[in-house]
This record gives C-alpha cells, structure tokens and sequence, in this order.
C-alpha cells in the first residue's frame, strides 16, 4: 500500500496583493490545489460503511441474474388475451433458490414462488389471489401483458455496470448494492487523520479549577465531535499556551501522526499569535485576509508536509472557517471530491442590512416554515452556535432583507455529510 505523494508547500499561497479575498475566490484556490492524501486499502462490506471509495467499481454479476418472479402464483406463457382462461397445472414448483428442471409446455402452468427463477417455458406470472385451483388446472381471468409480475434478468444492474463511482462515501445501501452484485470488498481510502489543538494561555482544560482570568477550552471539544461526524479521525493534540516552543513542539509530534492539523487561535498578527509567526518562519505560512464574516484571521501553512488550519480562536468563528473553509478542503484530501453544502431557500424571519464587500455567515434555525437568527452577531456567544440548527449564507454584494425575502439556509447536517 503506498500513500499518495504529499500536497507542495506551496499549495496555500494566495495572490499577492493586500485586498480581501472573496470566499469563493478562496475556495476555488482550495479547490485547484488540493489533492487525495490518502492511501488506498481493500476492505471487506463490513468495514467500509461511512469510509470513501477509492476507484469506481463495477457489477460482478447482473441483479437479478436470471428472471424471477415478483409474487406467489402461477407461470406460464405470456401474454394472455381478455375473458376467462383455463390451464392445466404440471406438477411440481418453482421456489426461491431452487430451479424447476423441466419446461413448461405452451397451455400449462407450474406454482411458482416469489423470488423462484422462471423455467423455461414461463415468462409471466399470475397472482395466487387471482386464481382458482385444483390439482390439475388454474381457472382465472384475463387479461395479462407478457411478462406480468415477473422481473426480467437485469432490469436492476447488468453486470460489469459501474454500480458505486469513486469518491463516494459507502452508505448501508450500496452495500446492499455492492453484496447483491457480487462483490464482498471494496477498494477504499483510509480515513482522514486530523489533528486538533488549542493555543492560548487562558485555556483550561473542561472540569479543572479555573481562575477567573481563564476560559474553559470549548473549541476542541467542539471540532473533535465535528470531525466524527464529519467521518475522518479526529485526533486531539491536546492544548498549548502561547509558547512558540511548546507549540513548534506538538506541531512537530502532530503532524508525525496525522494528515491535516487544525489549531485555534494565535493565527493572527499580534504579538501572542504563535501559530501564524512559526509558520511563517516555517515559510509556508499564508495569512488568508478572507472577506468574511466571521472569519479572520486565518492562517493557512504547511508544516513538515502537513497542511494546518489556523482557525481564528473565537469558537464562532473557529466553527464557521471548518464547515465553510476546512471541510471542502478535507473532503478532498480524503479521496472524497469537493463537496458544496447543500443549501435551501427559505423566507426570513428576520430584517438586516449588510454592506458590500464580504460574506457573512448568520447562527440560524428554521421554526415555521421561517428562518430566525441568533439575536447576537457577536464571535464569541458559543449559546448562538448552540442554539442555531445551521447558517444563513448572505453573499457578498450589499443586502437589505425584510422579513419574507428569501434566503439561503445551510443546515449543520449539510457540512456532515
Ligand atoms: P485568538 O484568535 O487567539 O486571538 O483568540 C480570540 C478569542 O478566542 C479570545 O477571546 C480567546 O480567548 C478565544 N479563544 C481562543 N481559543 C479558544 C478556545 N479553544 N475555546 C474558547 N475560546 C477560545
Ligand atoms: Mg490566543
């Protein structure tokens, strides 16, 4: 197994300049760039539910793969005209898993069950409730089309289809897929390994002592659970205070064991902003002025080969830079292609007005068929996030919205799946 070669150091840089990045400008960058850095394994059905296929796959055999029928009932030749119909029934049946040996002769009819191959000589069935029978005929009524309520070979997938197409991630359905056509593995990528850590010195890990000049570390928690769910590996490298040592340190033993790093906080300019000056001097390290709110900054570097997130510290901010920035960027370094939320329009509940030049990303909620927004815009009401069921997109151009107008609504599910 070989892993796929690392992404070029070079892969965040932005156009130079000083003017803010549009969000789309910035994502196509991602986009162009960015390329699968995971290995490729076989795995057997049973372990590759949630995971990404690695190659498009094709049928091993048709489904179904001979023609069957789809009740209980009675075969024979088809089709049958209007009026009332007589055949002489043959001995014997045809059931699931166990072929009839013999041939139906024109004018006869055999008990067939559901799921049972037809024999040669049938190619229509009719229902057991439709019929009158003894033990040497079948009385009933036309009409009846050929091929009544019988499945041809086939009609689901033919063999060597393309069933499963790379990049998907594998559902409990296509499983089903994948085992009714032949197939008991599945070429797939390994997981997304990514690392998640925490800079401050004001963090204090949940449930220890804090003074009260200190604030509970609530963004790892918060990305570990989304990168679950998001179904790559999460991985926490723990928390570091602002000390450039410690932090070129466990940036060092994190990207030893993971494929992409997430840090928050210290990603701007200032002075404690440890996570943007040690890329910097790493010289892979691009400061991503982003038009977006809330976003900045974020700092966008590799280290050691390993591409790091440097998400803003305010857990608004830090979750909406992963689902709208990181998570398309995952995506495709999982093997996963580049997915687009999906998004839907939905009237507001809500006024605002909002000036040109950047996105902006509303903590929101559907209740009556309406869209509602968090009463608050600010970066660090970690209630808003909590409170909201996912985000209202307004685009970059200038907006005026009254209650009623349009908008978009991106449900948290969407960035999950
Ligand atoms: P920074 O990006 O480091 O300047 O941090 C911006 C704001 O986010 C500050 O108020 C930090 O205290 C806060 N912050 C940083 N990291 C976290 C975290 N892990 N959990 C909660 N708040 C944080
Ligand atoms: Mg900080």
């Amino acid at each position: 197994m070989i892993k796929p070669p690392p992404l070029r150091n070079d892969c965040f840089a932005l156009p130079a300049g000083t003017h803010w990045t549009p969000v789309d400008e910035a994502l196509a960058l991602l986009r162009d760039r960015l390329t699968p850095v995971t290995a490729v394994e076989t795995l057997p059905l049973d372990q590759a539910v949630g995971r990404v296929l690695a190659k498009d796959v094709s049928a091993k055999r048709s489904n179904p793969p001979l023609p069957n029928t789809a009740v209980d009932g009675y075969g024979f030749a088809g089709p049958i005209p209007d009026g009332p119909h007589m055949l002489s029934l043959m001995a014997g049946r045809a059931a699931a898993g166990i072929a009839f040996d013999g041939v139906v002769p024109a004018g006869s009819a055999l008990r067939v069950l559901t799921g049972a191959a037809l024999p040669d000589g049938v190619d229509t069935v009719i229902l057991q409730e439709d019929v009158t029978a003894d033990s040497n005929q079948i009385a009933f009524h036309g009409p009846l089309k050929k091929g009544a309520n019988a499945r041809r070979a086939g009609e689901d997938v033919v063999a060597d289809e393309v069933i499963l197409s790379k990049g998907r991630r594998i559902t409990p359905a296509d499983l089903a897929l994948a085992a009714a056509t032949g197939l008991s593995e599945l070429p797939m990528r390994q997981m997304l390994r990514v690392g998640v850590l925490s800079t401050g010195d004001e963090l204090v890990e949940a449930g220890q002592a804090a003074h009260k000049v200190q604030i509970y570390d609530a963004n790892r928690p918060m990305l570990l659970a989304l990168l679950h769910q998001m179904g790559f590996v999460p991985v926490d490298l723990g928390r570091v205070g602002d000390d450039r040592d410690a932090l070129r340190a466990r940036l060092d033993c994190g990207a030893a064991q993971v494929d992409v790093i997430l840090t928050s906080g210290g990603a701007s300019a200032g002075d404690e902003d440890h996570v943007s000056a040690l890329l910097r001097q790493a010289g892979a390290m691009q400061q991503w002025r982003i038009a977006l709110k809330p976003g900045r900054p974020l700092a966008l570097g590799m280290w050691q080969g390993t591409p790091v997130f440097g998400l803003p510290g305010n857990p608004v901010a830090a979750l909406v830079c992963t689902l709208i920035f990181a998570r398309p960027a995952m995506g495709l370094m999982a093997g996963a292609g580049w997915a687009e939320p999906q998004g839907f329009q939905v009237p507001a509940a809500f006024e605002k007005r909002k000036k040109p030049g950047r996105r902006e990303y509303l903590r929101a909620r559907i209740r009556q068929n309406r869209v509602e927004i968090f009463a608050s815009e600010g970066s660090g009401r970690i209630s808003g996030l909590s409170w909201a069921e996912g985000l209202v997109e307004i685009s970059d151009e200038a907006a005026t919205i009254q209650p009623g107008d349009m908008v978009r609504f991106i449900p948290y599910a969407s960035f999950v799946m």
